[in-house]
């Protein structure tokens, strides 16, 4: 992953930070929440809670991916607040551009930096964006099963994109169900875009698919914060204990028959905050 010239660089960045290598390693480094060993096989392990931090600054961009495109969703794990998924086109002047903004996994990056870094890719790459109101999700969910939503989410992403710009030959999902499932789910669509490669952890390895998952997560974010305005109050993210509190107050507040406006009813969280209301 790392070239020698790299590892060079690596080491005489953290020289200070230098302990006894184990066997078969070159050198090792304790930094603060990580430590870098490089062994002589060439390979390099970046271990401990800051490790893909320190990782991403020294990561060489991967030269031999050109035009693709990706896409990626967010909020299918959050009780509060919509769908988001997009779908992004990066030529080489695209992937560039994400490289120089240090996009990749929006998973791995705070939330003050998406806000920076989406309206950019925004406004430079040919992208669809689509959100999912837990009212639509909720009527959705009734009839298909969560990847069902999401393959149905990804095909139409990709047909909207497809009515901006061709679509490339390399188009990467970061896979959440096997092909063949994919497929299944979308048979009945008037339009399928096809020939999508599937890939797990695809945010870090295609930048389209780090971009798709920076912008969706955007998304998620202001929506959340309209949603935090309209009803005066605030929807925790994930689903937490702190979650089913805030489930509580809104039924206090608005009535339980309305919490199919704000949350995905599917979770387990309806259950326990039904349980003491
Ligand atoms: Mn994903």
């Amino acid at each position: 992953m790392l070239s020698p010239s790299q590892a060079d660089q690596l080491y005489r960045t953290f020289a200070s930070c230098s302990v006894k290598a184990p066997q078969y390693a070159e050198w090792c480094l304790k930094c603060e929440n990580c430590t870098i060993t490089r062994y002589t096989s060439g390979k390099t392990l970046f271990q401990g809670s800051d490790a893909e931090v320190y990782a991403a600054a020294f990561m060489e961009p991967d030269t031999s991916i050109h035009a693709h495109a990706g896409s990626d969703e967010v909020g299918t794990g959050d009780y509060f607040g919509p769908v988001c998924v997009c779908a992004v086109f990066a030529d080489d002047a695209g992937i560039a551009l994400i490289h120089k903004l240090g996009v990749h996994d929006s998973k791995q990056i705070k939330d003050e930096d998406i806000r920076k870094a989406a309206p950019v890719l925004m406004e430079q790459l040919p992208h669809s964006l689509l959100i999912v109101p837990c009212a639509k999700y909720n009527q959705v969910h009734e009839r298909s099963n969560l990847n069902a939503i999401k393959a149905l989410l990804h095909n139409q992403a990709y047909v909207n994109l497809r009515k901006k710009t061709a679509l490339p030959k390399l188009i990467v999902i970061d896979q959440f169900t096997p092909e063949k499932s994919y497929y299944r789910y979308i048979s009945s669509e008037k339009e399928i875009v096809r020939g999508i490669h599937f890939e797990t952890k695809a945010e870090d390895k295609y930048p389209a698919v780090g971009a798709a998952s920076v912008i969706a997560r955007y998304a998620f974010l202001k929506y959340m914060e309209e949603m935090d305005a309209r009803y005066g109050m605030h929807f925790p993210f994930g689903a937490s204990g702190t979650v089913d509190q805030a489930g509580i107050a809104f039924a206090e507040k608005y009535g339980k028959d309305r919490l199919g406006e704000v949350a995905k009813l599917h979770f387990k969280n309806t259950e326990k905050i039904m349980e003491r209301l």
